[in-house]
């Protein structure tokens, strides 16, 4: 038998377990760890709401997560509950699968004023992460500005400029509902620090704002480079661009009938915030792309903005007594390999990139790996021993079971047409995990 310990109940988690379960069928229990009382992190709390059937996947790690020798092992934070050198302890193989929840964040001047949110803040707001859902963000100005060119921006443009009707069929919380209602925003401005070549927008979401009800994406034509030059593009970032060359057919200076402008400035960095305790605008940098990074010109002008999300990558959380390498915001690894029975999967080994399934390769490998490194196991305590050392603690966890009841009453208090009206603090997760016994 062996024992395998998964910290982390999102994509890369549970592929994990997945794949462990399809290399040692009944050989193998697998506990999977998760610092809140809910599964599946980025798919919950990430993936925007928007995007339901994205979030459908989770679907699949259900199945194995309903499975007789896996178990998911809610409420816990490794790290303080437990430490890594207790799991090392029990477990044959402890693998870190904490994703990359923190944001990167901008070192300049006025980062620390209010209305300065990182994208794991936003977007864990409009998502209902317990840890930023009392954010509140003011959305009472005119102007927002969202830095940076990949999907999370895109993600954090559109969730701004959609109308109430567009968000039926979400499951968009609550409170962002309301505030979106009666957002006054009615320009998005996404910088982009290099050029319309050089965005990390895949097609499918850039193409979304094409068709949105009351906004309007638009290209300043002057920014594309020549249209002969985008067949040195992969095919998808060619598609890409050629939404963008599209997307400059919307004049910039005509009277749109929509409510929502979304300019893309391109060659433009942040280079200070300005505002008195709160943010009312942005400085901005122009620049040029030399050997293929952003460079600054020394020209400078200036946005009125009362709202910026930066939306520039994430970093993952250091746990207590795991080597982090401090540059790349991850864990210390050679191709998933820490220390001994320590692993990493997913963007807490290789960063955050790639989509939900780049995972399921990633939770595969290092099955294969620790396979090779474990055998036949160790003879170590596994579940059991954990069960002690949490009866011990007066540990609270929260069962798979429970995350079924938190979830039926999420679905009971769902607005019409929604999936589900999500609990967006801990202690009410709780409650309604235990609300009726088995
Ligand atoms: P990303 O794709 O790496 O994009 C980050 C953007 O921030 C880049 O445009 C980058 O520019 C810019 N940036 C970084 N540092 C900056 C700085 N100091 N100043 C100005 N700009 C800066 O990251 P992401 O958007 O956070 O997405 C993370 C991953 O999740 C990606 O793999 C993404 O595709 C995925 N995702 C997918 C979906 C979906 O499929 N629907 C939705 C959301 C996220 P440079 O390129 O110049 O560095």
């Amino acid at each position: 038998m062996r024992h395998i310990a998964i910290v982390g109940s999102g994509p890369a988690g549970y592929y994990t377990a997945e794949a462990a379960q399809k290399m040692w069928s009944d050989d193998v229990r697998v506990d999977v760890f998760d610092a809140l009382p809910v599964p599946f992190g980025l798919i919950r709390t990430g993936v925007a709401p928007d995007h339901q059937s994205i979030k459908g996947v989770s679907r699949r790690y259900e199945k194995v997560a309903t499975s007789d020798n896996v178990r998911f092992v809610g409420n816990v934070t490794i790290g303080s509950d437990v430490t890594i050198a207790e799991l090392q302890e029990l477990y044959d193989a402890v693998v870190l699968a904490t994703g990359a929840p923190n944001d990167r964040t901008l070192a300049i001047a006025g980062a620390d004023l209010d209305n300065v949110f990182g994208s794991a803040e936003f977007v864990g707001w409009y998502n209902g992460h317990p840890k930023f859902a009392a954010l509140d963000p003011d959305l009472s100005c005119k102007t927002a500005v969202v830095v940076g060119a990949g999907n999370v921006a895109l993600d954090v443009a559109r969730i701004l400029a959609k109308t109430e009707e567009e968000f039926a069929g979400s499951d968009i919380v609550g409170h962002a509902l309301d505030a979106l209602r009666d957002s006054a925003i009615e320009r998005i401005v996404i910088l982009s620090r290099r050029g319309p070549h050089d965005i990390q927008m895949t097609p499918k979401e850039l193409g979304e704002l094409g068709s949105l009800q009351d906004a309007m994406p638009i290209v300043e034509q002057g920014d594309l480079p020549p249209v002969e030059t985008d067949e040195t593009l992969d095919p998808g970032s060619r598609k890409s661009v050629q939404l963008l060359r599209d997307y400059s057919q919307n004049a910039p200076d005509e009277v749109s009938p929509k409510r929502v402008r979304i300019e893309f400035d391109f060659f433009a960095s942040p280079a200070g915030f300005s505002g008195d305790g709160k943010v009312s605008g942005v400085t901005v940098e122009r620049t040029r792309v030399e050997e293929g990074r952003a460079v600054g010109t020394g020209e400078t002008y200036d946005i009125p903005a009362g709202l910026v999300v930066s939306c520039i990558g994430y970093r993952t959380s250091p746990i207590p007594g795991v080597p982090f390498d401090e540059r790349a915001g991850r864990f210390a690894n050679e191709e998933g390999r820490i220390l001994p029975v320590l692993y990493c999967v997913g963007w807490a080994r290789r960063g955050p990139s790639g989509t939900i399934g780049t995972n399921r390769p990633d939770g595969y490998a290092i099955i294969e790996r620790i396979a090779a490194d474990i055998e036949g196991g160790s003879g170590k305590m596994g579940r059991e021993g954990f069960d002690a050392l949490a009866e011990q603690r007066e540990l609270d966890i929260v069962t798979f079971r429970d995350w079924q009841r938190i979830e039926e009453a999420e679905i009971a208090a769902a607005r019409v047409g929604a999936p589900r009206e999500k609990f967006v603090d801990v202690a009410s997760m709780i409650a309604a995990g235990g609300a009726a016994q088995d």
